[in-house]
């Protein structure tokens, strides 16, 4: 039922985006995806219950904790939405280019369920990129009104940073997954990118279209199309930062 929403705004034999479906597992992953639509947005996503619960952050994350950026609560998306980097062609909902700019595991503090209802979340990120602690407070209005403001907040602690600190956007500006950046993803470089609604995730997953949601790094790696020098160097640089 969670996912109705999201069904029902796209056209699966037109986008490449999953079809996806509720999940049964209990699990806590994040995932921050870089979104060239209209307008340059980061959707934020928290699994809860099988779903991915999902923001849109206008100005995307910020280190610096007196900088709350607004995060507009969207519909659910499915777990397998996860694992999607590529375009969604122009005129379809959402049409634009998307990157994988962060992943990793969520921990609420507190019951999540509850936090989620009540319209405030504390937890922590352990991702490639954000790390710490954070909250997701929804502004006024009511639980359940259409496009729900809400501010996504760092907590001040050893992952906070000042503002006059580098901006963590600009200084990590490529996928987590393949090191591309976004005028690399939209030509559709290093990666065939076309996902198949009327196949299943896994044939999808065999086929290219994307890399498993679930599979664990060495799998990735070896999965891993060929790359460029410069994407390599990327990717080195990118892991490095990881520690
Ligand atoms: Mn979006």
């Amino acid at each position: 039922m969670s996912l109705q929403a999201y069904h029902a705004k796209r056209k699966f034999d037109a986008t490449p985006e999953p079809r996806g479906k509720q999940g049964r597992r209990k699990g806590s992953q994040f995932v921050i995806q870089k979104h060239a639509a209209r307008r340059l947005h980061y959707d934020l996503r928290l699994e809860l219950d099988g779903v991915m619960k999902s923001w849109a952050v206008t100005r995307g994350p910020s280190l610096v904790p007196d900088e709350k950026r607004l995060a507009i609560h969207v519909e659910d998306h499915p777990i397998e939405y996860n694992a999607f980097e590529g375009t969604i062609p122009q005129g379809e909902y959402g049409g634009g280019t998307v990157m994988v700019w962060d992943r990793g595991q969520w921990y609420p503090e507190g019951d999540p369920y509850a936090g989620y209802k009540k319209g405030h979340l504390d937890f922590s990120l352990e991702g490639k990129k954000l790390h710490g602690r954070w909250h997701l407070v929804r502004m006024h209005g009511r639980a359940g009104e259409k496009k729900e403001p809400w501010l996504l907040i760092k907590s001040k602690d050893e992952d906070a940073r000042s503002a006059s600190d580098p901006d963590i956007l600009e200084e990590e500006p490529l996928s987590v997954v393949s090191g591309r950046s976004m005028p690399e993803i939209a030509e559709g470089k290093g990666r065939k990118q076309v996902w198949h609604s009327n196949r299943s995730v896994a044939d999808n997953v065999k086929s290219g279209a994307i890399k498993g949601a679930r599979a664990p790094t060495s799998e990735r790696a070896s999965a891993r199309p060929k790359q460029s020098r410069r994407e390599q160097k990327a990717q080195r640089s990118g892991e490095k930062d990881d520690s």
